[in-house]
């Protein structure tokens, strides 16, 4: 299987109950680098771009005040196949269906404030990465 870059957002119910270094330690256990990292706050036309897709959504707004609402962490990750081996190690979208030793069965609080976003497609990542990270901020 090919090496590939993920996109990932620690969120904010997670940054909030300080579990930066809980969720690290689950993305390293299942063999996912992190080869670039920072903590930012991101605007809520950043927020809202992000997840224009979702536009159309009843919970679009509820999701855009969630991701402004304190820091987050954004990070690519790297390894074999990491656009689903992360979606794996994230767990179901809501955490009540997530599989056991997921990162949202753990730690996520609901379907919204569900800890973690991971990249669903190698354009979504890319997409993704380029929107937060430039090329000499990620290393591998
Ligand atoms: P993901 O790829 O597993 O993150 O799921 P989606 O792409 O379907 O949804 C994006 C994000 O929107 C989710 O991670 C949640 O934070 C949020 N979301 C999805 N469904 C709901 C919902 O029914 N209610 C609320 N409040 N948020 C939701």
């Amino acid at each position: 299987m090919a090496v590939e870059r993920t996109f990932s957002i620690l969120k904010p119910d997670a940054t909030e109950r300080n579990l930066t270094g809980a969720i690290n330690a689950m993305i390293e256990k299942a063999g996912l680098r992190i080869v670039a990292q920072k903590r930012v706050r991101i605007t809520k036309e950043q927020a809202e771009q992000f997840y224009s897709v979702h536009k159309a959504r009843p919970f679009f707004g509820e999701l855009v005040e969630f991701m402004i609402s304190a820091p987050v962490v954004v990070q690519v990750l790297e390894g074999e196949g990491a656009i689903a081996r992360y979606r794996d190690v994230m767990g179901a979208t809501d955490p009540s269906k997530a599989a056991d030793n997921t990162i949202r069965k753990t730690h996520a609080k609901s379907i919204g404030e569900n800890s973690v976003h991971g990249s669903d497609s190698p354009e979504n990542a890319a997409i993704e990465i380029a929107q937060f990270f430039s090329g000499n901020e990620i290393v591998g």
